[in-house]
């Protein structure tokens, strides 16, 4: 019989686990890194955390590596686990491991696929918080193959200080009519802006200041309310005219947070209704939404949008993630708008 080991989603889990067990220092944190190093890998992990993992820490990855199956890997994990068992198990559920992500795009349907997107749809530039400036992150938009772009940084409202004022935004909007007077039969630059839901649903930006953009994206940030619906909050932005289309709805964030609660249906109902496109963020620490909710969103009627969140030039290919969570929930390509010709995508937001 053939060697059936973990993968490295099981792997990762493991590791995780092993380390919420334990109290904080190296051992916890040599835990935590070998952990995400198999969630990240693109490959089997194996190798890959022998060689970066120290010496006391090998013989029990090799110990778990040896599992045959999942089942027999969490029974090693609760064996080996020395102090209480993970209370951080559900902020870390409904994610694609970087090789699960791979093996997903490889078997899912080839028009869903990356490659075959037109507009790469919510990236920062250093007007925000993101790493390079705008005309580097368009030009490798570009080179991407993409005939498209959307710059989405933040606003700077109550919650975000780093973000744009309304001078910002215009000095933004006059380097991206430059662009588009250079570049614009080849690469289309749209100028997206990233607001502040607050926790009563307004947004943190004027209305009159939000209407200089081509898209408003309303996203939650702060306030997570962990024990609070947040149906209403949800529902009050997305019904705000002038809302292009709701960022990761859920707020989750891998390993740290679970994500809002809310009844999902009637947020996504309500998105339909004000046409609003819901947005898959495939940030690998987001995958916002997962597969299930983003096949609840389609059920519900809404248009989708797939973003990487790039923060820099190299995350501008997680929006692989958001095509594979794509693929596993089944959105119809028509349904996404990131296979709009730029045309069509501009008519979309005017239509607003
Ligand atoms: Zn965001
Ligand atoms: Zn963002």
């Amino acid at each position: 019989m053939r060697h059936q080991s973990a993968s490295n989603g099981a792997l990762a889990e493991a590791l995780f686990a092993l380390a919420d067990s334990e109290p904080p220092g190296d051992r916890r944190l040599a835990l935590l890194r070998a952990g995400y190093t198999a969630f990240d890998s693109e490959v089997k992990a194996h190798q890959e955390l022998l060689r970066g993992a120290p010496h006391w820490l090998r013989p029990l990855i090799t110990q778990l590596v040896a599992c045959r199956g999942e089942d027999a890997l969490q029974a090693a994990v609760q064996r080996l686990q020395s102090g209480e068992s993970s209370r951080r198990r559900p902020a870390r559920q409904g994610y694609f491991s970087r090789v699960e992500m791979i093996e997903t795009l490889h078997s899912g349907p080839e028009d869903l696929h990356p490659k075959r997107l037109r507009g790469a749809f919510h990236w920062h530039t250093r007007h925000s918080d993101g790493k390079a400036s705008l005309e580097t992150m368009a030009r490798a938009c570009s080179r991407r193959g993409y005939a498209w772009s959307m710059v989405t940084d933040h606003s700077r409202g109550l919650e975000v200080a780093s973000g744009l004022d309304l001078e910002g935004v215009r000095l933004q909007q006059g380097r991206v009519a430059q662009w588009n007077r250079q570049q614009g039969e080849d690469h289309h630059l749209f100028q997206g802006l990233e607001i502040e839901v607050l926790t009563d649903g307004t947004l943190d930006v004027p209305k009159g200041e939000r209407l200089e953009v081509d898209c408003v994206v309303a996203a939650v940030h702060s306030h997570f309310d962990p024990d609070r619906d947040q149906t209403e909050r949800h529902l009050r932005a997305v019904q705000t005219p002038g809302v292009h289309v709701l960022a990761h709805p859920r707020g989750r964030h891998f390993h740290h947070r679970p994500g809002l609660k809310a009844r999902w249906e009637k947020v996504f109902s309500g998105c339909a209704d004000a046409g609003v496109a819901v947005e898959i963020n495939g940030f690998p620490r987001r995958q916002d939404l997962d597969p299930d909710l983003a096949r609840l969103a389609v059920d519900q009627g809404c248009e989708v949008i797939l973003a990487s969140d790039a923060h820099a030039v190299p995350h501008l290919e997680f929006d692989a993630y958001a095509s594979a969570i794509a693929m596993r929930a089944e959105v119809p390509r028509e349904r996404i708008l990131n296979v709009r010709h730029a045309d069509e995508f501009e008519t979309w937001l005017a239509d607003r």
